[in-house]
């Protein structure tokens, strides 16, 4: 069995699921090539816990965690069945690492997860569950969770950490002519991935320009740090996912993407 890959995608708003902009149809691609990839376990900010949860629910609903969207939004679902066996190889993995975890089997998939996962495989087929983040998570601990996971994706699980490269819903909502600020924090991101330096990711809140205004809050550039500690040695493969709503970057990377097809 190849090795699975590991993925960050930037899942930016809710509107993604209808609209796939340029990213959308990269992840089809991606989608595309994963032949013996037995499950995919996703990390969203959308599923905060006290302490760590993994999703073993063997049907995990659609949850659609999101306010003031368009109806249609409501009735998305994405049907592609739980893996309650690996949910407990990934609790496995998790405490050979030190990090103790518990089974959730009843939580369902938030858009963080099934949004990206409509354009990646949209016939729905590969299982698809979740480990929560932390509330109390910060970009150290996502990177670790990651090493403490990457392991699996020998035995054919990908690990996929969905967030959103940018993440300022103030301008979001508000009306921002400077939009360049974005971009300059894409590229630094950028940068540091494809240098592999891993520290300057981790320490990205004190390094990176504008990190403070690209993130108010940590929660969605945490799975960065998270796809990193799967990724392992692989080299990246950045995704250029563009720019929407002017300031938020869908910004993505993949690891090991060739060997999967
Ligand atoms: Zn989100």
């Amino acid at each position: 069995m190849a090795t699975a890959p590991a993925l960050f995608v930037s899942h930016g708003s809710p509107m993604f699921a209808v609209e796939p902009g340029r990213l959308g149809p990269q992840l089809e691609a991606i989608g595309r090539t994963l032949e013996g990839v037995r499950a995919i376990v996703v990390v969203s900010p959308h599923w905060q816990t006290r302490g760590l949860r993994v999703m073993a629910a063997t049907q995990p609903s659609t949850v659609h965690d999101f306010g003031g969207f368009p109806e249609p939004l409501y009735r998305l679902r994405y049907d592609a069945p739980g893996a309650p066996d690996v949910a407990d190889e990934v609790i496995a993995a998790l405490r050979d690492a030190g990090l103790d975890a518990t089974r959730d089997d009843v939580h369902g998939r938030d858009h963080g997860a099934w949004v990206p996962m409509m354009h990646l495989r949209p016939q729905a087929d590969i299982p698809v569950l979740q480990v929560s983040l932390p509330q109390d998570a910060d970009a150290a601990f996502a990177f670790r969770l990651g090493r403490a996971l990457a392991p699996l994706r020998a035995r054919g699980v990908m690990l996929v950490g969905s967030g959103s490269l940018t993440h300022n819903l103030y301008e979001l909502r508000g009306d921002v002519r400077d939009p360049e600020y974005a971009q300059q924090f894409e590229d630094w991101v950028r940068a540091a991935v494809e240098r592999g330096d891993t520290d300057a990711i981790v320490d990205y809140r004190r390094l990176a320009p504008h990190a403070a205004r690209a993130h108010p809050t940590e929660e969605h550039f945490l799975p960065l740090p998270f796809a990193l500690g799967a990724a392992g040695d692989d080299a990246p493969r950045w995704i250029d996912g563009g720019m929407t709503y002017a300031t938020l970057s869908m910004g993505s990377c993949g690891w090991g993407l060739d060997r999967a097809a």
